[in-house]
């Protein structure tokens, strides 16, 4: 049950939102507030994250820089950390290994795990400890291997939810938040849906450069502001890291055109709305915006008002009138 005060501020509680409860009864409720949220997603609809644990596979779905890139990128934008952990260590060659560490050494948690052997599956639930984490990644990574491995109870949760709602076992459409004990600790995790692609349309272009944090002591010694690190001239950026090479900043420029030509769309259709609002200036000096009809509406509206107008006046011509 909810609060008079909640729902006026329209809040909706979300998993993971910490709550204040005035209390019913021995065993009922009612939320009386919503506490302010430290982040909060949409998929999977929850607040208060911790952490997410960014699942790719070694093989099969092959390790793909540019997907991990975009994981990262995604969720440091909803000021989530990020945790990465590549499953199938045990079809992991020592060259793939080698340029997967080069996240370790810019400063990420890097775990490598085997739902198959078991391998690493101890040090994943070491950085769950006391924490809310969500579970994401690609399809075929062995999310569902990893989380049957952490704790088999896990396992008929998320099998369950899956199921019943007959839609396959990435299209979880609720999330629950699952509670683990772990060196008598409580861990917090849960699902979220398999993505096939990630859209980067909410991060501005300016800002992406700051979601690759080995960018970070360059970027504010750029002589442009807000440097984009693409064609500027005196890029402190692009002077200090290999930019034909370094294949996080390929993958930058990657994400960055993709933000430019979202940004380009929204632009015009911005500016389209624009034309169509007209701008008056009341008695009192405030400005109110007046959405511009189309031609054939304006003469439905002119019609309407003039309907309305006739009304009045034969209203107003009533002097006897009962109230
Ligand atoms: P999800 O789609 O991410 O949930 O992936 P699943 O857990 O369903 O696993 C996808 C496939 O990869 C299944 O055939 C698993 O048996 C296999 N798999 C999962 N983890 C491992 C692993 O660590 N090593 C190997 N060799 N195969 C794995
Ligand atoms: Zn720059």
């Amino acid at each position: 049950m909810l609060r008079e005060k909640i729902k006026k501020a329209s809040i909706i509680p979300k998993v993971g939102d910490i709550v204040e409860i005035e209390k019913t009864s021995n065993k009922t409720g009612v939320i009386i507030d919503v506490k302010p949220r430290k982040n909060e997603l949409s998929k999977p609809n929850i607040a208060n994250i911790d952490q997410v644990v960014i699942v790719l596979s070694s093989y099969k779905p092959d390790f793909n820089s540019l997907i991990l890139d975009k994981f990262l990128v995604f969720y440091q934008s909803y000021n989530i950390d990020c945790i990465i952990c590549i499953n199938k260590s045990d079809l992991l060659d020592n060259s793939l290994k080698e340029f997967i560490n080069y996240y370790s050494n810019i400063g990420y948690k890097l775990i490598y795990t085997s739902a198959k052997t078991g391998d690493g599956i101890d040090d994943l639930k070491q950085e769950l400890l006391e924490k809310v984490s969500v579970l994401a990644g690609v399809s075929g990574a062995g999310k569902s291997s990893i989380i049957n491995r952490i704790d088999s109870n896990l396992k008929l949760k998320v099998g369950d939810v899956s199921e019943n709602l007959g839609i396959g076992k990435h299209t979880t459409r609720y999330v629950s938040l699952q509670m683990i004990r772990y060196k008598n600790k409580n861990c917090f995790i849960a699902d979220s849906p398999g993505f096939s692609f990630i859209e980067l349309n909410n991060i501005e272009s300016k800002k992406l450069s700051y979601y690759f944090r080995e960018f970070i002591p360059f970027i504010n010694k750029c002589e442009m502001k807000d440097c984009l690190h693409l064609h500027e001239d005196n890029c402190f950026l692009k002077k200090n890291i290999d930019i034909e090479n370094n294949h996080r900043y390929l993958n930058y420029l990657k994400f960055l055109n993709e933000i430019l030509e979202i940004e380009k769309i929204k632009k015009t259709k911005s500016s389209k709305i624009e034309n169509n609002i007209k701008i008056f200036k009341k008695s009192d000096g405030k400005n109110i915006k007046i959405i511009k009809l189309p031609e054939e509406l304006r003469d439905k509206s002119r019609k309407f008002i003039n309907q309305n107008l006739k009304k009045l006046e034969k209203i107003n011509s009533i002097d006897d009138i009962d109230l």
